[in-house]
């Protein structure tokens, strides 16, 4: 228990962002209603142990007594009596998640003491009344709606429309009807005893902790279950004691947009929850300003106070009372991520902080919302139904069922949304030819989201009341049916889905990125230009303080020309697997048909000059900067054609009598190529050891790519890397090959080739021998979706739809470990390679290529374990770069 005068914003773990900031202010000699603090200790106790410490009763009468004698009035006294708020306060912000209960110490004796020294007999029952119904609700559990039809029948009686116009008398009987229906419903009289009711509310805030909306909250923004709250026991001012009376919030400057300037809404003769609960229209800090020029210029002075205290942009309620102005609550305000980058920089130039706290103070999440598009804020909107946030952006489109349709459909110039109940590495084409996805299975790490980022595509996933009939070709919502073709509008940076088109403005961030400042600024108005000019400068810091290089991982060069532009200094993963799909796909069939030698070696042939092209392309476009390819990853039956579909050609053919070879040999095919595993089965390496000649003619296709580029007088960067090694026998095996191939190439072509070789590290037998590894390795680059999967045991496909929804929620983990790296396990297992990798080999090149390469937590532990670089997915880059700066920042500075 601390007295506001007691505590500090330091004890913000103690009494909580709320608690923390009275104090404060209060030491700041700011007007802010005396009271206390009850810790988060006490509620952890509480929660803990059933009830609270028996001590904490003791300090609760000493602070009471304490705030008594400061104020010379007494909690429910008869005669001007004191009231307290009691409002919870966690040490995250979780706005309207807890609860709060206000004028606690009002009775039916202690009413018409509030009546006498207010001189005022309808707003003491008004408070009553409130007291009642709020105390009724959280305290007591019961249905708001009880309290509220009776509101409304008293409204109805007296042809009142608004609470205000209720006449005292009436406010007495409806005082009287809520004690009835408290007592009705939970078989006990409304408390009289204002302890007790302190007492009650006290606890009930400490319940509020645990509810599931409360729960499901702290999932969401990564807030710990344990921290508890603290509860916050305020002497109670009151805004609605009449037209000098009023109540408001403002913040310093506009968290929705940035703008310089105080902005804020006051509600005249009205309580906090008025203004919330939008009965009346506020007016604005102007119109305030007119009305009460005197509390509005102290408001002035205190907000210049606050913010040059906090050094940033702040949040304060504030009441007046009989032209009295009361701090009520501040804290550094949310903000929208544009808002977040503009006020950064403002109080760069106004010297309330250096670059490197404003650097600090954006975080990559929020520059990634700024770089998709997003549906233009004023458009009218009308929600189908909502899902999960799995990849941001706002797309439109005509809502299709399937792969092949997506893919025509988009070939005509249509934008189409996938619609899917999840979907599986088949719908990979039609993924790529929508504008966005939208599944009803799954979340936030199922194929569907992990893909769809890995691309930039828009998803929303695991929007669940759709019912989807790919049969009919419809899907059900909400009692509407959507047919193919129907337009659909889905955000996925809110999960929303909404019917129609909606208009959508591009990102001024993406356009700054791709075309430069000076292009950027010159179609921007103000405030746009204003907030380009802000990232490019904290992006800039970012560059100049990180120490981790940020590459990008690429296939295409259309994909390494928007790495480029995002700011990747390389390639980090080329996977080779796309350059096998499409036309090729063919090839693949007859390598792995091939029974004879020459066979297989005529199809090689035939991809060679394919592949080659493709490098060609890639370090064309990457001249100078690194690009890692990778060698063929997953397994072959992937290439081939679906087992069904052959099965059922074979069946066919059959049942009329007629034969189908092609199909009986490629489902021979793809049946000994079938695995019960595959993920564990014959991919990586091991294909590069069992394929003859698949490996070699990979390495030749870079090799000669390499060498062309050279003598046509670029400078290509090429590194070769091998795919799931576990032994570094098996690189062993592979190198020898390697080795013998660039050699040869050199000496034929007469280029000079320096092309290093490394290996991923996403087994966890291949961390644990890293010393041995890295003997023939070198380069390491952490394939972290691999590596994770195989540490948890997990097949990331089946577990994300069946078992991560339990685990988020009995606390397994509190994040997705393919979202955010598992600093425990996975990174325990990086820790060691990278020790262990650099003790063999101290030049070792180090980096991670698994999706947390753009994941800002994971980047923070990719810095601390000394790795030299991160590679994510292009759109991811720019994030990466923030969060590498601000890493550095942390590790160096502590901020
Ligand atoms: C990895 O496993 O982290 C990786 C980058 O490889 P892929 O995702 O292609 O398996
Ligand atoms: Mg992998």
């Amino acid at each position: 228990m601390f007295d506001f005068a007691d505590g500090s914003r330091e004890q913000v773990d103690l009494l909580g962002g709320k608690g923390a900031n009275l104090a404060e202010m209060t030491k700041l000699g700011l007007p802010v209603p005396p009271g206390f603090t009850i810790t988060t200790e006490a509620c952890r106790y509480y929660l803990a142990q059933g009830e609270e410490p028996q001590s904490l009763r003791v300090q609760v009468t000493m602070a009471l007594r304490r705030l008594e004698d400061q104020l010379g009035r007494r909690l429910g006294d008869v005669q001007d009596p004191l009231l307290v708020s009691v409002r919870s306060g966690a040490k995250f912000s979780m706005p309207g998640m807890m609860e709060t209960v206000l004028n606690v110490g009002l009775n039916d004796y202690s009413v018409k003491g509030l009546a006498d020294a207010a001189g005022d007999e309808r707003f003491a029952w008004d408070s009553y009344r409130r007291l009642i119904q709020m105390f009724g609700r959280t305290v007591l559990g019961m249905p708001g709606a009880l309290f509220e039809d009776a509101l409304e029948a008293a409204k109805r009686r007296t042809g009142a429309r608004t609470d205000v116009e209720l006449p005292a008398e009436e406010l007495t009987a409806l005082v009287e009807s809520f004690k009835q229906v408290v007592a009705a419903h939970t078989g006990r009289e409304f408390p009289q005893d204002p302890r007790e009711q302190l007492d009650m509310a006290m606890r009930a805030v400490f319940d509020s902790w645990n509810t599931e909306r409360a729960r499901i909250y702290r999932r969401r923004e990564r807030i710990p279950h344990d921290l508890g709250t603290a509860v916050n026991v305020c002497a109670m001012v009151f805004g609605n004691l009449g037209e000098t009376s009023g109540t408001g919030v403002c913040f310093t400057r506009d968290p929705a947009t940035g703008k310089p300037g105080a902005y804020g809404d006051y509600l005249g003769n009205a309580q906090g929850e008025d203004v919330v609960a939008g009965i009346r229209n506020t007016l604005s800090l102007e119109d305030f300003a007119r009305l009460d020029p005197a509390s509005h210029a102290e408001l002035t002075q205190v907000m210049r106070r606050l913010e040059t205290h906090y050094r940033d942009l702040c949040d304060i309620e504030f009441t007046v009372e009989r032209g009295k102005l009361w701090i009520l609550q501040t804290r550094v305000g949310k903000r929208t991520a544009a808002a977040a980058f503009r006020i950064a920089t403002q109080l760069i130039d106004e010297r309330l902080i250096t670059e490197d706290e404003a650097l600090h103070r954006v975080t990559g999440e929020q520059l990634g919302q700024l770089l998709f598009p997003q549906f233009d804020a004023d458009a009218q909107r009308e929600l189908l139904t909502r899902g999960m946030a799995a990849s941001p952006g706002a797309a439109s489109g005509k809502l299709v069922f399937d792969s092949a349709t997506a893919v025509e459909w988009a070939g005509r110039g249509e934008d189409v949304l996938l619609c899917r109940r999840e979907t599986t590495p088949d719908d990979l084409a039609g993924m790529v030819a929508a504008a966005g996805v939208l599944t009803s299975r799954g979340g936030k790490t199922s194929h569907a989201a992990v893909v769809a980022r890995g691309m930039g595509r828009t998803c929303v996933c695991g929007a669940e009341e759709l019912d989807i009939d790919v049969e009919t070709r419809t899907v059900k919502v909400n009692g509407t049916t959507l047919t193919e073709g129907d337009v659909v509008s889905i955000d996925g940076s809110t999960g929303e889905v909404f019917t129609g088109r909606l208009p959508v403005v591009a990102s001024p961030v993406v356009n700054y990125l791709e075309r430069g400042l000076d292009a950027a600024l010159a179609e921007a108005d103000p405030e746009t230009a204003d907030l380009v000019r802000a990232v490019d400068r904290l992006l800039r810091h970012a560059d100049r303080t990180r120490r981790l290089r940020v590459r990008a991982n690429a296939d295409t060069a259309e994909d390494a020309t928007r790495a480029r532009d995002m700011g990747a200094e390389g390639i980090g993963l080329c996977r080779t697997e796309h350059m096998f799909l499409g036309e090729r796909r063919v090839l693949i069939e007859r390598l792995v048909l091939a029974e004879e030698a020459a066979d297989r070696e005529a199809a090689l042939a035939e991809l060679l000059p394919l592949q080659r092209a493709d490098f060609v392309a890639l370090l064309t476009e990457m001249d100078r900067l690194p690009v890692t390819i990778r060698l063929l990853d997953p397994p072959l039956h992937e290439f081939l054609p679906d087992r069904t579909e052959l099965a059922v050609k074979v069946a066919v053919a059959e049942a009329r009598g007629e034969a189908d070879p092609e199909a009986e040999r490629l489902l021979a095919a793809v049946d000994r190529l079938r695995e019960t595993n595959p993920m564990l089965g014959l991919r990586g390496v091991r294909l590069g050891l069992l394929v003859p000649g698949l490996y070699a003619m990979q390495v030749r296709a870079i090799a000669e790519a390499a060498a062309e580029r050279r003598n046509a007088g670029g400078a290509p960067i090429v590194e070769i890397m091998v795919p799931l090694v576990g032994s570094v026998m098996e690189l062993h095996l592979i190198r020898d090959e390697i080795d013998q191939i660039i050699t040869d190439i050199a000496e034929s072509s007469g280029a000079q080739l320096e092309i290093p070789i490394g290996t991923m590290i996403e087994l966890p037998r291949a961390a644990l021998t890293a010393r041995r590894v890295a003997e023939a390795a070198e380069f390491f680059s952490f394939g972290t979706n691999d590596l994770t999967q195989t540490t948890w045991g997990f097949s990331r496909d089946d577990v994300e739809a069946s078992i991560f929804a339990t685990y988020l929620e009995k606390g397994v983990f509190t994040v997705s470990p393919f979202e955010s790296l598992d600093r425990d396990g996975v990174g325990a297992l990086i820790r060691t390679a990278v020790a262990s990798g650099r003790e063999t080999r101290p030049t070792i090149k180090l980096g991670v290529c698994g999706e947390h390469g753009g994941d800002p937590e994971s980047v923070h532990f990719f810095h601390d374990a000394g790795l030299d670089y991160v590679s994510c997915s292009p759109y991811r880059v720019p994030v990466a770069r923030l969060e590498a700066g601000r890493a550095a920042l942390a590790a160096d500075t502590g901020l």
